[in-house]
């Protein structure tokens, strides 16, 4: 198999960032570099979807440190989109898993909206880039 062409850059990290990725690296016997292609990977594959409109499914985690009543707000606010959602305390922490199926635009506003409250969250499409 031919090998993949690559690029190299520069990029700076903040120093703890930069010892966790060596600590990754040491731990699972990999590069670092291998390691940052993986993480902008599923970067690219949690956002770039949203470039073109489309009928989206996928799956969010949020995670926040206080219970916050603005993610159960938002969620009836988006109840058409919203296809299960499961609220969960873990280590005196909120978790929510939450199914959504529509339109791309309405899941980006949602994510985004999900960010600007100060919650940790992931998303996952559930479809092909
Ligand atoms: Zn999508």
């Amino acid at each position: 198999m031919a090998q993949a062409k690559r690029r190299r850059f520069g990029v700076s990290l903040r120093e703890e960032v930069a010892e966790g990725l060596d600590e990754l690296s040491r731990l699972l016997g990999t590069s670092r570099s291998n390691l940052v292609e993986e993480a902008v990977e599923r970067l690219l594959e949690d956002y770039l979807h949203y470039r073109e409109q489309h009928r989206c499914s996928g799956l969010f985690i949020v995670y926040s440190d206080a219970e916050t009543l603005d993610v159960r707000k938002l969620l009836e606010e988006n109840r058409d989109i919203v296809v299960s959602s499961s609220h969960v305390h873990v280590g005196g922490a909120c978790a929510e898993i939450i199914v959504v199926h529509g339109d791309s635009e309405r899941i980006r506003r949602l994510h985004n909206s999900l960010e600007s409250l100060g919650c940790r969250v992931r998303f996952i499409p559930l479809h092909g880039p």
